[in-house]
């Protein structure tokens, strides 16, 4: 689950020579080491990833280029580890609860694990929390704020181990079940082994999946043409009884017409495994706000009907408690300073999706986000967001199937969206490049899904031999 409070501080300063180039450096699917581990701590929702550089700084900036971490250059790191972590936890935030301190030399690291480390340290209030396997203790270790005074005051390379002994009694561990998680690459033999257990096999993705939450556009069609692979892909669910929910970022329609375009290509679905992000936010202010509360609509049909099917009661816009933004094409100012005035007077300010354009027939055009922009713009306050890649969407999906998120998939064509959703959540990813990013798209991207494949077609076959059909 998001860890919001939670950072991430990689201490990459250090020196190394046994693998003749810097270990920071090692190609590890395609991409430096260094960047990978930071790309893990930010797909878990570690925020910042704050990342201290040392040894070849310049070398280091260069492999980090456009990836979302924070870097922090260390030019004392020959006096030892102790000034990395002083001068990583100098730069976190204020609201910075608790940091996981991480090396580079994890490479199998998962961002569950880094998830669960947050998790155990918010049901447990404990200021270190230490990952084990066979009562050994491992990296990463996870400490609060309370002892980032501690942590400050280490000298020379003594790392925060050296606290262990007296915070006991704040210390809690977390088992994992995989010890490969906590490896580290000390010798290049052992860098190679690592290497070789890495790649994620459609097994160990596909083979535990009992529930599935499919984005639409992109994976099952595109605009009125069916994609291949779809018949098959329903049956494949059916057959092994296989949960899903076919859900959506797109709020200007409604489930029923996604249940007749379905029908449209044949496939019979019900309107419980439709969620798009308009119900999604209703679910929300359903679960959250009072019954019958007054909400002004700032969006089209698919807002209207999801709103009204909770039993809110709409507003024109002169008062009202909550305010709820949808893609609206025929949006005016006036709307949008309605709404503007009603959020500065305290109303909650919703928005079914962030996307800030999509594509049209005629070229980009803004989207819902775009309108949240000019709304947060306006007033100077966020929104809660429901669609992906934000939690909520995908939150009730799970629940409505009563699935848990290890036995999850989610399947997506876009990597901002679909599958980052779906990283944050915990859940196992799988791209398709039958929608609008292609394979040129992965290298660039911070955003790694576990299986990426052509179409839907394609993840049939693979998943029908995993589950030897
Ligand atoms: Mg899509």
């Amino acid at each position: 689950m998001p860890a919001s409070n939670t950072a991430a501080v990689l201490l990459a300063a250090g020196g190394s020579s046994r693998f003749g180039e810097p270990k920071q450096l090692l190609d590890w699917k395609g991409r430096p080491l260094i960047a990978h581990i930071a790309d893990t701590a930010w797909a878990a929702g570690l925020e910042p990833v704050v990342v201290v550089i040392g040894a070849e700084a310049d070398r280091m900036t260069p492999a980090l280029r456009g990836h979302p971490v924070q870097l922090v250059r260390n030019y004392r790191w020959r006096e030892g580890i102790s000034t990395s972590i002083n001068l990583g936890i100098s730069v976190l935030p204020q609201e910075t609860d608790s940091a996981i301190f991480l090396q580079v030399d994890q490479p199998l690291l998962t961002r569950r694990l880094l998830q669960a480390l947050a998790t155990r340290r918010a049901e447990t209030g404990a200021e270190v929390v230490v990952p084990t396997w066979q009562e050994q203790r491992g990296s990463p270790v996870l400490f609060g704020r309370a002892l980032f005074p501690e942590l400050a005051r280490l000298t020379g390379d003594t790392g925060g181990r050296a606290l262990f002994e007296t915070y006991r009694d704040r210390l809690v561990t977390l088992p994992v079940d995989d010890p490969l998680q906590l490896a580290d690459v000390d010798t290049p033999d052992r860098y190679e082994t690592l290497r070789a257990s890495a790649t994620a096999s459609p097994e160990t993705i596909l083979g535990p999946v009992r529930a599935v939450i499919c984005d639409m556009d992109g994976v099952l069609w595109r605009g009125e043409t069916p994609l291949p692979g779809l018949h098959d892909f329903f049956a494949l669910l059916t057959q092994h009884h296989i949960r899903y929910m076919l859900v959506t970022n797109n709020a200007s329609r409604t489930p029923s017409q996604y249940v007749e375009k379905l029908a449209r290509f044949g496939i019979d679905v019900t309107l419980d495994h439709v969620l798009n992000a308009a119900l999604a936010a209703a679910d929300y202010l359903k679960a959250h706000a009072d019954p019958g509360a007054w909400v002004y609509p700032v969006g089209e049909i698919g807002v209207r009907e999801a709103l009204l099917n909770r039993g809110f009661r709409l507003s024109a816009g002169e008062s009202a408690e909550h305010v709820v933004v949808g893609w609206a094409p025929s949006l005016t100012w006036q709307t949008l300073a309605a709404a503007a005035r009603l959020i500065q007077r305290g109303a909650q300010f919703i928005v079914t999706n962030p996307d800030r354009s999509f594509p049209a027939e005629d070229g980009l055009v803004p989207g819902a986000g775009a309108q949240l922009a000019f709304l947060q713009a306006a007033t100077g306050v966020p929104p809660i967001v429901a669609g992906k890649p934000e939690p909520i969407l995908y939150e009730q999906a799970i629940a409505r199937m009563e699935a848990a998120p290890h036995e999850t998939l989610v399947i997506g064509d876009r990597l901002d969206t679909d599958i980052l959703g779906g990283l944050r959540m915990g859940l196992s990813t799988v791209m398709l490049f039958s929608g609008i990013q292609g394979p040129e798209d992965l290298p660039k991207s911070p955003i790694h899904p576990d299986l990426v494949f052509d179409d839907l077609a394609t993840l049939v076959t693979a998943w029908r031999s995993v589950k030897g059909d």
